[in-house]
């Protein structure tokens, strides 16, 4: 019930790029009595188990935004113009209510709209739609009623108004936000797990902020833990409803996602191979992927000084970047015992083999 109710808490919390502290807020009441914590400037949270000295240090993460929005500019009749905090496609927004917070932090519901068919013009029909053509209207008249009434401005962070549900009986959950709010569950239980376990390597995790504009918060992050290995959680697109059966390779239901490869970095074999020898020797379901697109914390980490072998354990999640994702409470649990099980057994000695 406990991870449960987190994975929930962390999928509604308010949090696009920029934006975390909702998020944070939130993970630190999970983690308080097990850890030490620190924040940086750029509201990177960090977290480090109890320890003596230890030769060395892993690093486990995951990144506390979501995609979302960010007002550009407000329109005399009292709609707003907005841009992308991430990677979006605009057609998946439109029609959808969003949450906007305001300068006293409350969140003030809106649509996004675009032009209804009654007023297009020719050769509008059937256009491909960019955010210079949405709008989101809270249903203010004018602008001055939506700066000072509203209390919203140039700025404002904007989510989709998405509250996450959990299907007891399919054991999965719907909601927003799961790119990584699913990691970071995970993250935060399998510290809570590791809690007065006899360690050989220091643990340190994170909640870093900002990865989905360009990894900023772990661009940070890395100077101030300096790891040995990291491991990233990420809430990684599911792809079983779209591609070939044999294409699949990270299908809900069917476990945790290892990434050989994707636009930001190859994963270190000998790490990879060790986090794969751990899945097989306790019974984890693993899926091996190699991805044409997509990018991680990883990215930043595994050229950081010497280069710190990296790996990612993905947990599905079918239609990231959009409003509404589904994802699997199994899948989370798998990432949990992998990574768990990896801290456990690994020494000072494997690491510095890799
Ligand atoms: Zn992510």
């Amino acid at each position: 019930m406990r991870e449960k109710e987190c994975i929930i808490k962390l999928s509604n919390a308010f949090g696009p790029s920029g934006f975390e502290d909702d998020v944070i807020e939130y993970a630190k009441t999970q983690v308080r009595d097990v850890c030490t914590l620190k924040e940086d400037h750029m509201r990177n949270l960090y977290m480090e188990l109890p320890a003596e000295e230890k030769e060395t240090t892993v690093l486990l993460d995951a990144h506390s935004d979501e995609v979302g929005f960010i007002v550009q500019a407000v329109k005399p009749n009292g709609t707003l113009r907005f841009l992308p905090l991430g990677g979006w496609d605009p057609k998946n927004i439109i029609g959808n209510k969003v949450w906007i917070k305001n300068k006293d932090n409350e969140l003030i519901s809106g649509v996004v709209c675009s032009k209804p068919p009654h007023f297009m013009k020719d050769g509008e029909k059937g256009k491909s739609i960019d955010f210079d053509d949405l709008l989101i209207d809270v249903g203010a008249t004018s602008a001055q009623e939506l700066m000072e009434v509203y209390r919203i401005g140039i700025g404002s962070p904007v989510v989709p108004a998405v509250e996450c549900e959990y299907n007891e009986k399919q054991k999965t959950f719907m909601g927003k936000g799961f790119d990584c709010r699913i990691g970071c569950a995970a993250l935060l239980e399998t510290m809570q797990e590791l809690d007065s376990k006899k360690l050989h390597t220091k643990v340190v995790a994170t909640l870093t902020s900002q990865e989905e504009v360009g990894e900023r918060g772990m661009a940070c992050a890395i100077h101030n833990v300096k790891p040995d290995i990291v491991i990233c959680f990420e809430g990684c697109p599911a792809d079983d409803t779209f591609e070939e059966p044999y294409m699949i390779q990270s299908g809900m239901k069917k476990g945790v996602m290892l990434r050989h490869f994707d636009r930001s970095m190859i994963t270190n074999p000998r790490f990879q191979r060790f986090a794969l020898e751990i899945a097989e020797k306790y019974g984890i379901h693993v899926q091996e992927s190699v991805r044409k697109g997509g990018g991680t914390n990883g990215g930043i980490t595994h050229t950081a000084y010497e280069g710190i072998p990296t790996i990612v354990i993905g947990v599905p999640v079918r239609y990231a970047h959009s409003c509404y994702g589904i994802c699997a409470y199994d899948d989370y649990r798998e990432a949990v015992e992998l990574a768990k099980h990896i801290i456990e057994d690994i020494s000072s000695q494997d690491i510095l083999s890799f």
